[in-house]
Protein backbone atom coordinates (compact mmCIF):
# COMPACT_ATOMS: atom_id res chain seq x y z
CA UNK A 1 0.00 0.00 0.00
CA UNK A 2 1.48 3.77 -1.17
CA UNK A 3 1.36 5.51 1.57
CA UNK A 4 1.23 9.54 0.82
CA UNK A 5 1.86 12.93 3.31
CA UNK A 6 -1.33 14.52 4.31
CA UNK A 7 -0.70 18.39 4.73
CA UNK A 8 -2.94 20.40 7.70
CA UNK A 9 -3.87 23.41 5.31
CA UNK A 10 -4.63 23.23 1.22
CA UNK A 11 -5.20 26.20 -1.11
CA UNK A 12 -8.14 26.61 -1.72
CA UNK A 13 -10.30 29.39 -3.91
CA UNK A 14 -13.29 30.23 -2.31
CA UNK A 15 -15.87 32.60 -3.53
CA UNK A 16 -16.83 36.35 -2.22
CA UNK A 17 -19.53 38.53 -3.82
CA UNK A 18 -20.49 37.68 -7.21
CA UNK A 19 -17.43 36.85 -9.31
CA UNK A 20 -15.06 37.33 -6.82
CA UNK A 21 -12.56 34.19 -6.12
CA UNK A 22 -9.75 34.49 -3.66
CA UNK A 23 -7.06 31.83 -3.45
CA UNK A 24 -7.33 31.11 0.58
CA UNK A 25 -5.67 28.52 3.10
CA UNK A 26 -8.28 25.76 4.20
CA UNK A 27 -7.85 22.99 6.66
CA UNK A 28 -7.33 19.75 4.62
CA UNK A 29 -10.69 17.96 5.25
CA UNK A 30 -11.02 14.47 6.64
CA UNK A 31 -12.60 11.52 5.85
CA UNK A 32 -15.81 10.08 7.89
CA UNK A 33 -17.20 6.29 7.99
CA UNK A 34 -17.79 5.46 3.94
CA UNK A 35 -15.51 8.18 2.54
CA UNK A 36 -12.01 8.57 1.30
CA UNK A 37 -9.81 11.84 0.76
CA UNK A 38 -8.63 12.56 -2.47
CA UNK A 39 -5.83 14.04 -3.96
CA UNK A 40 -7.60 16.65 -6.61
CA UNK A 41 -5.19 16.01 -9.71
CA UNK A 42 -7.28 18.19 -12.15
CA UNK A 43 -10.65 19.48 -12.47
CA UNK A 44 -12.85 21.03 -15.68
CA UNK A 45 -13.92 23.83 -15.68
CA UNK A 46 -18.30 23.28 -16.23
CA UNK A 47 -20.64 26.17 -17.69
CA UNK A 48 -22.67 25.67 -14.80
CA UNK A 49 -19.24 27.22 -12.37
CA UNK A 50 -19.53 30.40 -14.36
CA UNK A 51 -23.08 30.06 -14.02
CA UNK A 52 -22.54 29.83 -9.48
CA UNK A 53 -19.79 32.13 -9.83
CA UNK A 54 -22.25 34.69 -10.91
CA UNK A 55 -25.06 34.39 -9.78
CA UNK A 56 -24.86 31.64 -7.02
CA UNK A 57 -27.45 29.84 -8.34
CA UNK A 58 -28.13 26.63 -8.39
CA UNK A 59 -25.32 26.25 -5.91
CA UNK A 60 -27.13 26.28 -1.93
CA UNK A 61 -25.77 27.01 0.64
CA UNK A 62 -26.59 26.75 4.13
CA UNK A 63 -30.35 27.13 2.70
CA UNK A 64 -28.90 29.72 0.67
CA UNK A 65 -26.77 31.97 -1.93
CA UNK A 66 -23.02 30.60 -1.78
CA UNK A 67 -22.10 33.97 -1.83
CA UNK A 68 -19.31 35.05 1.59
CA UNK A 69 -19.90 31.55 2.92
CA UNK A 70 -16.07 30.58 2.67
CA UNK A 71 -17.55 28.41 -0.25
CA UNK A 72 -15.20 26.24 -2.80
CA UNK A 73 -16.83 25.54 -6.16
CA UNK A 74 -15.96 23.40 -9.11
CA UNK A 75 -17.42 19.79 -9.38
CA UNK A 76 -15.48 17.95 -12.92
CA UNK A 77 -12.78 16.22 -10.96
CA UNK A 78 -10.90 13.43 -10.35
CA UNK A 79 -7.45 12.40 -8.47
CA UNK A 80 -5.93 9.77 -6.48
CA UNK A 81 -7.23 8.17 -3.35
CA UNK A 82 -4.77 9.33 -0.22
CA UNK A 83 -6.59 8.32 2.86
CA UNK A 84 -9.27 5.45 3.74
CA UNK A 85 -12.10 6.60 6.44
CA UNK A 86 -12.91 3.74 9.03
CA UNK A 87 -14.86 0.87 7.45
CA UNK A 88 -13.60 1.45 3.65
CA UNK A 89 -12.17 -1.53 2.04
CA UNK A 90 -14.06 -0.87 -1.29
CA UNK A 91 -10.81 0.92 -2.88
CA UNK A 92 -7.05 1.43 -1.66
CA UNK A 93 -4.59 4.47 -0.86
CA UNK A 94 -3.27 5.17 -4.34
CA UNK A 95 -6.62 4.39 -6.74
CA UNK A 96 -7.51 6.86 -9.20
CA UNK A 97 -10.47 7.94 -9.69
CA UNK A 98 -12.96 10.01 -11.01
CA UNK A 99 -15.85 11.29 -8.95
CA UNK A 100 -19.83 11.69 -9.14
CA UNK A 101 -20.82 15.17 -8.31
CA UNK A 102 -23.96 14.34 -6.29
CA UNK A 103 -24.07 11.77 -2.85
CA UNK A 104 -27.69 11.92 -2.26
CA UNK A 105 -28.35 11.09 1.53
CA UNK A 106 -29.41 7.79 0.57
CA UNK A 107 -32.81 7.62 2.71
CA UNK A 108 -35.16 9.50 0.60
CA UNK A 109 -37.51 8.09 -2.00
CA UNK A 110 -35.58 9.71 -4.69
CA UNK A 111 -32.59 8.09 -3.82
CA UNK A 112 -33.51 4.73 -2.70
CA UNK A 113 -34.77 4.74 -6.80
CA UNK A 114 -31.06 5.30 -7.78
CA UNK A 115 -32.13 9.04 -8.82
CA UNK A 116 -29.58 10.76 -6.03
CA UNK A 117 -29.21 13.84 -8.41
CA UNK A 118 -33.23 14.71 -7.23
CA UNK A 119 -32.58 13.70 -3.90
CA UNK A 120 -34.89 15.45 -1.97
CA UNK A 121 -32.90 15.99 0.88
CA UNK A 122 -30.63 18.32 -1.72
CA UNK A 123 -28.75 21.03 0.23
CA UNK A 124 -29.67 19.54 3.56
CA UNK A 125 -26.44 19.06 5.10
CA UNK A 126 -25.68 21.47 7.27
CA UNK A 127 -26.64 21.96 11.25
CA UNK A 128 -29.81 20.34 12.51
CA UNK A 129 -30.62 20.10 8.96
CA UNK A 130 -28.34 17.82 7.99
CA UNK A 131 -29.34 14.49 6.40
CA UNK A 132 -25.52 13.44 4.53
CA UNK A 133 -26.48 14.92 0.92
CA UNK A 134 -23.76 16.25 -0.46
CA UNK A 135 -23.20 17.54 -4.41
CA UNK A 136 -19.81 19.11 -4.61
CA UNK A 137 -19.68 22.54 -5.48
CA UNK A 138 -23.10 22.68 -5.56
CA UNK A 139 -24.14 22.27 -1.65
CA UNK A 140 -20.75 21.51 -0.34
CA UNK A 141 -17.32 22.43 -0.80
CA UNK A 142 -16.05 21.34 -4.73
CA UNK A 143 -12.96 21.32 -6.13
CA UNK A 144 -11.17 24.82 -7.19
CA UNK A 145 -8.62 23.27 -4.25
CA UNK A 146 -5.85 20.45 -3.47
CA UNK A 147 -8.18 17.73 -1.58
CA UNK A 148 -11.81 16.95 -1.22
CA UNK A 149 -13.76 13.81 0.81
CA UNK A 150 -16.30 12.04 -0.87
CA UNK A 151 -18.43 8.87 -0.09
CA UNK A 152 -17.31 5.57 -1.77
CA UNK A 153 -20.49 5.49 -3.87
CA UNK A 154 -19.08 8.89 -5.94
CA UNK A 155 -16.37 6.97 -6.92
CA UNK A 156 -15.53 5.79 -10.65
CA UNK A 157 -12.15 3.73 -11.21
CA UNK A 158 -9.99 5.38 -13.55
CA UNK A 159 -7.82 3.14 -15.99
CA UNK A 160 -4.07 3.63 -16.65
CA UNK A 161 -4.77 4.38 -20.18
CA UNK A 162 -6.75 7.63 -19.68
CA UNK A 163 -5.29 10.96 -18.82
CA UNK A 164 -6.39 13.14 -15.93
CA UNK A 165 -7.50 16.13 -18.12
CA UNK A 166 -9.54 13.25 -20.14
CA UNK A 167 -10.71 11.64 -16.51
CA UNK A 168 -12.43 14.68 -15.51
CA UNK A 169 -14.74 14.71 -18.95
CA UNK A 170 -15.99 11.32 -17.33
CA UNK A 171 -18.56 12.82 -15.74
CA UNK A 172 -19.61 15.20 -18.44
CA UNK A 173 -20.07 11.92 -20.15
CA UNK A 174 -22.19 10.63 -17.43
CA UNK A 175 -24.49 13.09 -17.84
CA UNK A 176 -25.39 12.41 -21.74
CA UNK A 177 -25.62 8.40 -20.38
CA UNK A 178 -27.83 9.34 -17.88
CA UNK A 179 -29.51 11.84 -20.63
CA UNK A 180 -29.85 8.44 -22.95
CA UNK A 181 -31.27 6.45 -19.83
CA UNK A 182 -33.86 9.12 -19.11
CA UNK A 183 -35.04 8.26 -22.98
CA UNK A 184 -35.59 4.80 -22.82
CA UNK A 185 -31.95 3.47 -23.37
CA UNK A 186 -33.01 1.72 -26.27
CA UNK A 187 -30.94 3.92 -28.58
CA UNK A 188 -29.69 1.01 -30.78
CA UNK A 189 -31.30 1.34 -34.66
CA UNK A 190 -32.50 4.24 -33.53
CA UNK A 191 -32.28 7.95 -34.70
CA UNK A 192 -30.96 10.58 -32.10
CA UNK A 193 -30.51 14.73 -32.56
CA UNK A 194 -28.41 16.02 -30.18
CA UNK A 195 -28.67 20.10 -30.24
CA UNK A 196 -26.08 21.97 -28.91
CA UNK A 197 -22.35 20.84 -28.81
CA UNK A 198 -21.50 21.68 -25.84
CA UNK A 199 -19.53 19.38 -24.29
CA UNK A 200 -22.56 17.53 -22.61
CA UNK A 201 -24.06 17.69 -26.47
CA UNK A 202 -20.19 16.31 -28.17
CA UNK A 203 -20.43 13.53 -25.50
CA UNK A 204 -24.18 12.72 -26.16
CA UNK A 205 -23.19 11.90 -30.32
CA UNK A 206 -20.48 9.65 -28.68
CA UNK A 207 -22.32 7.78 -26.37
CA UNK A 208 -24.86 7.73 -28.60
CA UNK A 209 -23.17 6.26 -31.34
CA UNK A 210 -21.68 3.71 -28.61
CA UNK A 211 -24.54 2.56 -27.93
CA UNK A 212 -25.24 2.34 -31.34
CA UNK A 213 -28.12 5.08 -32.52
CA UNK A 214 -28.62 5.43 -36.26
CA UNK A 215 -28.22 8.05 -37.67
CA UNK A 216 -26.60 10.86 -35.04
CA UNK A 217 -27.58 13.97 -35.88
CA UNK A 218 -25.86 16.86 -34.13
CA UNK A 219 -26.64 20.66 -34.67
CA UNK A 220 -25.01 23.89 -33.38
CA UNK A 221 -24.09 27.23 -34.77
CA UNK A 222 -20.10 26.92 -34.96
CA UNK A 223 -18.59 24.71 -37.66
CA UNK A 224 -15.72 23.85 -35.37
CA UNK A 225 -17.97 22.18 -32.89
CA UNK A 226 -19.60 20.12 -35.61
CA UNK A 227 -16.52 19.16 -37.15
CA UNK A 228 -15.09 17.73 -33.55
CA UNK A 229 -19.17 15.97 -33.12
CA UNK A 230 -18.23 14.12 -36.98
CA UNK A 231 -15.10 12.35 -34.88
CA UNK A 232 -17.25 11.63 -32.32
CA UNK A 233 -19.43 9.68 -34.27
CA UNK A 234 -22.16 12.38 -36.07
CA UNK A 235 -23.55 11.22 -38.89
CA UNK A 236 -24.77 14.57 -39.67
CA UNK A 237 -24.60 17.65 -38.54
CA UNK A 238 -26.64 21.01 -39.00
CA UNK A 239 -25.37 24.23 -38.74
CA UNK A 240 -28.75 26.02 -37.58
CA UNK A 241 -27.45 29.86 -38.34
CA UNK A 242 -27.09 28.43 -41.90
CA UNK A 243 -30.31 26.39 -42.49
CA UNK A 244 -33.54 25.62 -40.72
CA UNK A 245 -32.72 22.67 -38.57
CA UNK A 246 -36.38 20.96 -38.29
CA UNK A 247 -36.55 21.09 -42.43
CA UNK A 248 -32.75 19.92 -42.47
CA UNK A 249 -33.88 16.79 -39.76
CA UNK A 250 -36.48 15.58 -41.73
CA UNK A 251 -34.37 15.70 -44.98
CA UNK A 252 -31.78 13.25 -43.75
CA UNK A 253 -34.69 10.87 -42.00
CA UNK A 254 -37.33 11.56 -43.84
CA UNK A 255 -40.67 13.51 -42.14
CA UNK A 256 -42.15 11.88 -39.50
CA UNK A 257 -38.95 12.89 -37.56
CA UNK A 258 -36.66 11.71 -35.15
CA UNK A 259 -36.97 8.75 -32.31
CA UNK A 260 -34.89 11.02 -29.92
CA UNK A 261 -33.56 14.43 -29.00
CA UNK A 262 -31.16 15.43 -26.31
CA UNK A 263 -31.70 19.20 -25.95
CA UNK A 264 -28.12 20.64 -24.63
CA UNK A 265 -28.19 23.85 -25.92
CA UNK A 266 -30.46 25.72 -23.64
CA UNK A 267 -31.26 27.96 -26.54
CA UNK A 268 -34.72 30.00 -26.10
CA UNK A 269 -36.23 28.27 -29.00
CA UNK A 270 -34.90 25.05 -28.03
CA UNK A 271 -38.13 23.27 -26.86
CA UNK A 272 -40.39 24.17 -29.69
CA UNK A 273 -37.36 23.21 -31.84
CA UNK A 274 -36.99 20.12 -30.61
CA UNK A 275 -40.88 18.98 -30.39
CA UNK A 276 -41.11 19.28 -33.78
CA UNK A 277 -38.07 17.52 -34.49
CA UNK A 278 -39.15 14.61 -32.85
CA UNK A 279 -41.53 12.17 -34.17
CA UNK A 280 -45.17 11.70 -32.73
CA UNK A 281 -44.56 9.33 -29.65
CA UNK A 282 -41.52 10.74 -29.49
CA UNK A 283 -39.06 11.41 -26.20
CA UNK A 284 -37.23 14.70 -25.65
CA UNK A 285 -34.92 15.23 -22.90
CA UNK A 286 -33.77 18.49 -21.94
CA UNK A 287 -30.07 18.79 -20.30
CA UNK A 288 -29.63 22.61 -20.36
CA UNK A 289 -31.50 25.43 -19.24
CA UNK A 290 -32.36 28.47 -20.53
CA UNK A 291 -31.67 31.74 -18.75
CA UNK A 292 -35.15 32.96 -18.57
CA UNK A 293 -38.74 31.28 -18.67
CA UNK A 294 -39.97 30.57 -22.09
CA UNK A 295 -43.33 29.89 -23.88
CA UNK A 296 -43.82 25.89 -25.36
CA UNK A 297 -45.93 25.06 -28.00
CA UNK A 298 -47.93 22.47 -25.37
CA UNK A 299 -50.72 21.51 -28.06
CA UNK A 300 -48.36 20.06 -30.06
CA UNK A 301 -46.80 18.05 -27.52
CA UNK A 302 -49.96 17.08 -26.24
CA UNK A 303 -51.52 16.71 -29.83
CA UNK A 304 -48.30 13.99 -30.88
CA UNK A 305 -48.20 12.52 -27.77
CA UNK A 306 -44.57 13.72 -27.18
CA UNK A 307 -42.58 12.78 -24.12
CA UNK A 308 -40.53 15.41 -22.31
CA UNK A 309 -38.11 14.91 -19.74
CA UNK A 310 -35.48 16.79 -17.75
CA UNK A 311 -32.49 15.95 -16.37
CA UNK A 312 -30.48 17.10 -13.56
CA UNK A 313 -26.64 15.77 -13.01
CA UNK A 314 -25.83 12.20 -13.50
CA UNK A 315 -28.37 9.59 -11.56
CA UNK A 316 -28.54 6.21 -11.59
CA UNK A 317 -24.63 5.25 -11.77
CA UNK A 318 -24.49 6.68 -15.13
CA UNK A 319 -21.10 7.66 -14.88
CA UNK A 320 -19.95 4.26 -14.04
CA UNK A 321 -21.41 2.91 -17.58
CA UNK A 322 -19.98 6.11 -19.22
CA UNK A 323 -16.33 5.32 -17.69
CA UNK A 324 -16.80 1.61 -19.05
CA UNK A 325 -16.97 3.10 -22.47
CA UNK A 326 -14.60 5.63 -22.40
CA UNK A 327 -12.10 2.45 -20.87
CA UNK A 328 -12.59 0.50 -23.88
CA UNK A 329 -11.77 3.28 -26.10
CA UNK A 330 -15.12 3.67 -28.02
CA UNK A 331 -14.72 7.38 -28.36
CA UNK A 332 -11.70 9.79 -27.71
CA UNK A 333 -12.97 12.46 -25.45
CA UNK A 334 -9.85 13.69 -25.58
CA UNK A 335 -10.94 16.02 -28.76
CA UNK A 336 -13.43 17.91 -25.94
CA UNK A 337 -10.06 19.28 -23.80
CA UNK A 338 -8.80 22.29 -25.63
CA UNK A 339 -6.72 23.85 -22.72
CA UNK A 340 -4.96 23.40 -19.56
CA UNK A 341 -3.99 26.16 -16.53
CA UNK A 342 -2.23 25.60 -13.06
CA UNK A 343 -4.64 25.48 -10.14
CA UNK A 344 -3.06 29.25 -9.25
CA UNK A 345 -4.25 30.41 -12.85
CA UNK A 346 -8.04 29.59 -11.84
CA UNK A 347 -9.28 33.04 -13.03
CA UNK A 348 -7.95 32.93 -16.46
CA UNK A 349 -9.39 29.00 -17.34
CA UNK A 350 -12.58 30.89 -16.23
CA UNK A 351 -12.18 33.73 -18.23
CA UNK A 352 -11.03 30.90 -21.61
CA UNK A 353 -14.22 28.92 -20.66
CA UNK A 354 -16.46 32.16 -20.55
CA UNK A 355 -15.50 34.34 -23.42
CA UNK A 356 -14.59 30.70 -25.19
CA UNK A 357 -11.12 32.24 -25.94
CA UNK A 358 -9.16 30.65 -28.62
CA UNK A 359 -11.95 27.85 -29.29
CA UNK A 360 -12.00 26.57 -25.67
CA UNK A 361 -14.71 23.87 -24.90
CA UNK A 362 -13.41 21.70 -21.87
CA UNK A 363 -10.50 23.85 -19.46
CA UNK A 364 -8.56 21.56 -17.63
CA UNK A 365 -7.28 23.08 -14.17
CA UNK A 366 -4.34 20.58 -13.33
CA UNK A 367 -2.93 20.24 -9.91
CA UNK A 368 -0.31 17.41 -10.49
CA UNK A 369 2.24 17.17 -12.91
ZN1 LIG B 1 -20.83 20.40 -14.76
ZN1 LIG C 1 -32.02 11.59 -0.87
Amino acid sequence: MSSFDIPETMQAWVLGNADELTLVEKPVPRPGSAEVLVRIDAVAICATDLEIISEGTPALIEGGLPFNKNFTPGHEYMGTIIELGPTVDEYAVGDRIAVEIHAGCGRCERCRMGMYTSCLNYGANYGEYDKGHRANGYTTDGAFTQYAVNHINTLVRVPDSISDEVATLIVTAGTAMYGLDVLGGLVAGQSLVVTGAGPIGLLGVAVGKALGANPVILTDIVDERLAIGQKLGADHTINAAQEPVIEAVHRIIGDRGANFVLECSGATNAVNEAIKIVSRGGRVCLSAFAHEPVSVDTKHIVANNIYLYGIRGEGRSAVRRAAALMAQDRFDASLIHTHTFPLSELPTGLRYAREKIDGAIKVVIKNQE
